[in-house]
């Protein structure tokens, strides 16, 4: 480490490190601080003892429609293909999931259901509501109570600890319903995962870029010992400013790997019949995921990783999801006003823009936020 440097970027996760790597291709000098032990942020992946990748903070499952963010990802890793199957796992059955045609046949008992027999039971079922005000009515105008009830309220209600009609319409919206057999969970043009995994494709980001990096060091240990011409800043908005008007909600979760020998999986080479299992019941987690069913691995093994929502706690767990509701964007509207008159840094990424952004969002903000930087001098 320096004593000096143009930039002082604080997280190592995607906002960070792409911000790194665009400010080092034209010459400026970035020390770069993350208080985990590893870089990547949410984003990190490890192999397991037999080898096989699993997603340490949840699945990640990279999409996107951005020619821009494939393209400059596409410089530090190649690609695998990859087709993010479904299910939700209730009352003894896999449902096709998200809501299709070929969840209605099953729901209907009729495997004859034509997508016109589907449409006109959404027809009937459909909740006249001209503008959903939350989660729970953004569903109920499309699907009406029936679906909603089996497939959205215990799981929204486990994943996020307080009812959909208290979050956001645009939670539940994330996903699409389809009238036809399509099981598409995302839309997006582009869908795979790095090659060799997120890690690597990390490294070659960190390595290009050039900067400094300490890790397992909080920001604030480092600004007595360097100086800086601009603060990036990438961790939780509210935080940056203790919390002065209270602590933003966050939600979090418990990732817990189950690495599965030989004599536990079925001959298949897997433990459930796709990707992603969602559980909308009383079991205490909301997913499990086998992600060697896009990873292109060949093996015998497996293994399982299960997400156990929980409540945030400041110091003992990482603030996962920012909670889009009325009440928190109103603290988070005043702290964007702070952010906004605060000279010398720039909020970048999920936590301190207090967004609920996927990574394909993060990576064309973050060369956004390069456009604006590089014709000022730090
Ligand atoms: P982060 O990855 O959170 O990085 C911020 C970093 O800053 C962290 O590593 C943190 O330790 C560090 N930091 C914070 N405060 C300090 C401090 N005081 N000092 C030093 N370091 C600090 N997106 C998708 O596109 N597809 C998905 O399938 C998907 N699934 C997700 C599943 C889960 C469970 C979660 C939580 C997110 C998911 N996302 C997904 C979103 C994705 O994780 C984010 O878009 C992306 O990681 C945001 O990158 P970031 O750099 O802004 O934040
Ligand atoms: N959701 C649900 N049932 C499901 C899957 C999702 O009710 O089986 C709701 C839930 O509120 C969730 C939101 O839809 O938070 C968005 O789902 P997504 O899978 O995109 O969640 P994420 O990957 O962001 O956790």
């Amino acid at each position: 480490m320096r004593d000096s440097y143009d930039y002082l970027i604080v997280g190592a996760g995607l906002s960070g490190l792409v911000l790194a790597e665009r400010l080092g291709s034209i010459g400026r000098s970035c020390l770069v601080v993350e208080r985990r032990n590893h870089i990547g942020g949410n984003c990190h992946d490890r192999k397991d003892s037999n080898g096989l990748f699993f997603h340490v903070y949840g699945p990640h499952y990279f999409r996107t429609n951005s020619e821009l963010v494939r393209t400059y990802l596409s410089r530090f890793t190649e690609w695998n293909d990859a087709k993010y199957r479904v299910n939700v796992f209730a009352g003894g059955t896999y449902w096709s999931f998200p809501i299709n045609l070929g969840t209605f046949r099953q729901f209907s008992r009729n495997p004859a259901a034509t997508e016109d027999d589907f449409k006109a039971y959404l027809a009937r079922s459909a909740v006249p509501i001209a503008s959903p005000a939350n989660s729970k009515e953004a569903i109920l105008a499309v699907v009406g109570v029936e679906l909603y009830e089996f497939f959205y309220k215990g799981y929204t209600q486990k994943q996020w600890g307080r009812p959909a009609e208290a979050l956001d319409a645009s939670v539940t919206r994330r996903l699409p319903i389809h009238t036809g057999l399509d099981e598409r969970y995302f839309r997006d043009e582009f869908q795979a995962l790095p090659k060799l995994g997120y890690h690597p494709m990390f490294e070659a980001i960190l390595e290009a870029s050039k900067a400094d990096l300490r890790l397992e060091t909080d920001y604030r240990e480092v600004l007595p010992l360097v100086r800086y011409r601009h603060l990036i800043y990438s961790g939780p908005l509210d935080e940056y400013f203790d919390c002065r008007y209270g602590a933003l909600p966050y939600r979090t979760a418990r990732y817990a790997l189950e690495e599965l020998s030989e004599d536990k999986v079925p001959q298949g080479g897997f433990v459930q019949p796709v990707l992603q299992v969602n559980y909308p019941g009383p079991e205490p987690f909301t997913r499990t995921v086998e992600l060697k069913h896009v990873t292109g691995q060949v093996s015998r093994c497996s293994n399982l990783v299960r997400e156990f929502p929980a409540e945030y706690k400041p110091g003992e767990s990482d603030p996962n999801y920012p909670v889009p509701g009325a009440e928190s964007d109103t603290l988070a509207a005043r702290y964007r006003e702070l952010a906004e008159r605060e000279p010398g840094v720039t909020f970048i990424g999920r936590l301190a823009q207090y967004r609920y952004l996927n990574m394909d969002q993060v990576v064309g903000a973050a060369l956004h936020t390069f456009d604006k930087l590089r014709d000022r001098q730090p």
